[in-house]
């Protein structure tokens, strides 16, 4: 019986090594690991700069208090803002602090500019930003609130597409609207370039903020916030995941205007520039920020689509379509996810599920066409099992 507190759905398995796109099992086992840890080991499994990065900060200093000026915590930020919209960086240790933060920093803008009645979030049905309460209340997924009342008040939420009635939504207490540029946990759901940028059109005609919620697209796309193909930026993006390759790290990035609000002691976290992360980190932007690097991304993630999509036409009853985009791939099944998944499983792919029937493939952005070729053919085997 584990000592764990139960709220996992765990498989009976486990490992104890990784390296690249690989598990292993204690037994030696080797399986081709599409979850990625939900997203995060965007470089595979002890990559070895991050690796080192990690081992030379630890002999030096691992973590001093926000009290003192932290270099390597300046630098990371200076890296992300000269390669983002961003004109400021506020480091977290997850995904949801940097949702909570996020949603923090935007009440506290309106404030100072003297519009406190502008403090409610559009958010989108299907989405997912975290487990805090603000997080859930606001993403009101109804699975996940159950039970977690008194509701967090401050958030509005509109269908997912839905223009006219986002349009609807937006009034005088509006303060931002918040998206996933592609929802993860949602089922894959893309957002279409002309609708991001429709987006920063309906916040900039009510004079309100945009953030996106880029912790599960970030690097994915091949870009390094997943949405910069489609031409326009938020005012805030909340990151996590992936800047760290497995090490925690998260982050808020804003424009100068909307830091306005935030003062000394108005925001703060114990964890947050802990020089361990900022190593990590540091070391994951000096692959990805390599010339060459995203576009090599492009040209795997076309392949891989495309032989998703073979796969899709052979397997019409099993397969019903192919979403996402280059490494944040969905299959939406026709079949039980969790008998597919299980197969996958048993054939030594390991994937994740998502909402409306799909599966999540998030292999490393490091993978071989031999790596994405061997998880085709084992997707391929299991179709002809089932079929
Ligand atoms: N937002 C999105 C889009 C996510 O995918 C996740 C995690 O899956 C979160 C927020 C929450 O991040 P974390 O689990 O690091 O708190």
């Amino acid at each position: 019986m584990s000592s764990i507190l139960d709220t996992y759905d765990r498989k009976s398995i486990s490992f104890v090594r990784g390296e690249g796109a690989f598990l292993y099992t204690e037994k030696e086992e080797k399986y081709l690991d599409w979850i990625g840890g939900i997203a995060v080991n965007i470089l595979g499994h002890s990559y070895p700069g991050v690796v080192q990065a990690i081992q030379e900060q630890s002999k030096k200093l691992m973590h001093v208090s926000n009290a003192v000026i932290i270099k390597e915590a300046e630098s990371l930020a200076k890296r992300i803002t000269d390669n983002t919209f961003a004109d400021k960086v506020f480091f977290t240790n997850s995904g949801t602090e940097s949702v909570e933060g996020a949603i923090k920093i935007v009440r506290r803008y309106f404030h100072t500019i003297g519009k406190p009645e502008k403090n409610r979030i559009v958010s989108f049905s299907g989405s997912f930003h975290g487990r805090s309460l603000a997080a859930l209340f606001l993403a009101n997924n109804k699975s996940h609130t159950e039970g977690f009342g008194p509701k967090v008040e401050g958030f509005d939420q509109v269908p997912f597409g839905d223009h006219e009635a986002l349009k609807k939504a937006i009034n005088k207490n509006t303060a931002a609207i918040i998206c996933e540029p592609i929802q993860g946990e949602g089922g894959v759901k893309v957002v279409p370039d002309y609708c991001l940028k429709g987006l920063r059109e309906i916040c900039d005609e009510h004079g309100i903020l945009l953030i996106f919620d880029s912790i599960q697209v970030s690097f994915r796309t091949g870009t390094l916030l997943g949405f910069e193909n489609s031409g326009i930026s938020p005012d805030l993006c909340c990151v996590a995941k992936g800047f760290g390759n497995g090490f925690p790290i998260g982050a808020i990035l804003l424009t100068n205007e909307v830091a306005k609000g935030m003062t000394h002691g108005s925001h703060g976290t114990t964890f947050g520039n802990n020089l361990l992360a900022c190593a990590a980190a540091h070391a994951v932007l000096d692959v990805v920020l390599a010339k060459g690097f995203f576009e090599e991304v492009k040209t795997k993630g076309e392949y891989f689509d495309k032989e998703l999509k073979k796969l899709k036409d052979s397997f019409p009853n099993i397969i019903e379509e192919v979403r996402g985009i280059n490494f944040i791939k969905g299959l939406k099944l026709k079949v039980d996810t969790n008998d597919f998944m299980s197969k996958l499983m048993k054939n030594k792919l390991l994937v994740v599920k998502a909402a409306e029937n799909c599966i999540r493939l998030f292999p490393s952005l490091l993978s071989t066409t031999d790596e994405l070729d061997m998880g085709i053919k084992i997707i391929k085997k299991t179709c002809e099992e089932m079929s």
